[in-house]
């Protein structure tokens, strides 16, 4: 199949790339030619449409990937081979960040140097990482103190990985994806997320620059329900690693372990909290706060959505987040001042927007935003998804904007009295993904550290992750970690080994 699609982006770069599903090395319809649209969430307008794949293209997906496992991947290649062409797909990714950049920002609506700037140096990174530890994949020997007898483990590669990714960074979440998995010598079958298919299309033809031999990496773009299901249900899949909603990841465990128990790791959802104390120095504890709620139009999984301020200073901090947030640069994404763009699509936007009307009605008081931003008369933006930065007070339990995840640019305000205070209110949630504590006292970070029921604890800092550093969550923010050692430890099973040299049997 030749069918590409090329796209004039807004700074006169023309980035073209195929529309196909990418199994076996190549790009091909789906088997019933279905499609979808990939819509520009800045102006609602579609840029285009790529196949859209079915049960069949899953499965022809996964016997791809089986036969590279069983032959040119896996047990049959060397840590220097998946090294090489891991770092290779990484000087790729930085040579073409620019085109990539503006690609991701019209499929997603994140302003270009966000996209550019930190999701996919941070992807090229990860690559890198992971491609330095493709030869430390490692077992050990443990001692046998009785007769002449020797054990050892062996890390051996999964097999063929289902990955299902969100929309929220779409480069960035099919690099933490692919990296460790391919490093391990797994080979893979992917799906996008259907509202942001294109980014991960132009990185399949760069993985074929880079070397990887036909399929080891497979990309079956599609709907949820079709292509996400038959991923989690495959009986020829032997781990499935989600990141996405907990409603969904919980569909994927279920069909994880209904099928043939496959291995499941679920990066999910989160309503993290952000805990500023009196003894914080403010402006500092400000700044980190509106990024942690704002970066990224507010969709991240981790994103600082619960503030919860200490009573003494709650006017006065507000105040700073307000200033903050009015002086929010909303508008064109590919203007390199702009701070916030788009939300990604047309259902994220109504959902925030009715998860906004119900606070209002749930009696939560709006220090700033609270509507949808408006562009001069007949500005093609104004058919985009524009949210306001919104700062709800005065928020308690019961309340939707409270207890569920908006995924918005929209921080819910709690006062607290004192430290057993703020613990108590900060784990009353059914998540664990992230948390922040914000304190000049040593000691009392530290005692938070240790009481807060989080996957990741930040303190006087927010949302900074590190390629080196393993994320994941606590409770229902779903299991298993990506990025560090431990995300390649996601990808290996051990293997004991027991050896007699000389022992006789009696
Ligand atoms: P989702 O969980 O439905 O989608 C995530 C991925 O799962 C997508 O690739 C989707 O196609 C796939 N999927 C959907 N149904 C599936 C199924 N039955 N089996 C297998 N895969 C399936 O998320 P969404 O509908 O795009 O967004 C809804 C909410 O999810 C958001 O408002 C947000 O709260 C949350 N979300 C969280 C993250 C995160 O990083 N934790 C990312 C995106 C969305």
């Amino acid at each position: 199949m030749t069918d590409k699609l090329s796209l004039k982006t807004p700074r006169g770069r023309t980035v073209a790339f195929p529309t196909g599903l990418f199994i076996d090395g190549k790009f091909s319809k789906s088997s019933d030619g279905t499609t979808l649209t990939s819509i520009n969430p800045a102006t609602g307008k579609p840029l285009g449409d790529v196949s859209a794949g079915t049960r069949a293209d899953v499965d022809r997906a996964v016997e791809a990937a089986r036969t590279a496992f069983d032959t040119v991947w896996g047990p049959n290649s060397t840590p220097d081979v998946r090294c090489r062409a891991l770092n290779k797909w990484a000087d790729l990714i930085e040579a073409h960040a620019d085109e990539l950049g503006e690609l991701e920002s019209l499929d997603n609506g994140k302003p270009v140097w966000m996209a550019r700037d930190v999701d996919i140096m941070d992807s090229a990174g990860c690559l890198r990482y992971y491609a330095g530890l493709a030869d430390k994949v490692e077992g050990k020997t443990i001692e046998q103190t009785e007769g002449q007898k020797l054990a050892f483990t062996r890390s051996e590669a999964i097999g063929v990985v289902g990955q299902i990714i969100p929309w929220n960074y779409p480069i960035q979440m099919f690099a933490w994806k692919v990296a460790p998995a391919l490093a391990a010598g797994n080979t893979i079958v992917l799906k996008p997320a259907e509202q942001t298919p294109l980014s991960a299309l132009r990185l399949a033809e760069l993985s074929v620059e880079a070397g990887f031999p036909p399929g080891v990496i497979n990309i079956v773009n599609g709907l949820g329900p079709i292509v996400g299901q038959a991923i989690a249900e495959h009986e020829g899949i032997d781990k499935v690693a989600f990141t996405g909603s907990t409603v969904t990841g919980k569909k994927v465990a279920v069909a994880a372990a209904t099928s043939n128990l496959k291995r499941t790791t679920l990066e999910l959802g989160g309503k993290s909290p952000a805990v500023v104390f009196e003894d914080a120095d403010l402006e500092q504890a400000a700044h980190w706060v509106t990024n942690g709620i704002l970066f990224n139009m507010g969709q991240d999984c981790a994103a600082s959505s619960r503030l919860l301020v200490q009573k003494s200073i709650h006017d006065d901090f507000v105040a700073r987040l307000v200033r903050n947030f009015e002086a929010h640069q909303i508008g064109d994404p590919f203007d390199d001042k702009t701070t916030q763009g788009p939300q990604v699509s047309e259902m994220q936007y109504k959902k925030i927007l009715g998860l906004i009307q119900s606070g209002k009605e749930q009696g939560a008081t709006v220090a700033t935003g609270g509507d949808t931003v408006q562009f001069a008369a007949g500005h093609e933006y104004n058919g985009g998804y524009f949210v306001r930065p919104t700062i709800f007070t005065g928020c308690r339990k019961g309340m939707r904007i409270y207890d569920e995840e908006i995924f918005g640019p929209v921080l819910c305000v709690m006062a607290f009295d004192d430290e057993d205070d703020a613990v108590q209110r900060a784990n009353d949630t059914t998540y664990g993904l992230g948390a922040g504590i914000f304190s000049e006292n040593a000691s009392r970070c530290m005692r938070m550290v240790h009481k807060l029921k989080a996957g990741t604890v930040w303190c006087n800092m927010y949302l900074a992750l590190s390629n080196a550093v393993p994320f994941g969550g606590f409770r229902q923010s779903g299991y298993g970690r990506e990025l560090g050692i431990e995300g390649l430890a996601a990808y290996v099973q051990t293997k004991a080994v027991h050896w007699n040299y000389g022992e006789k049997a009696v």
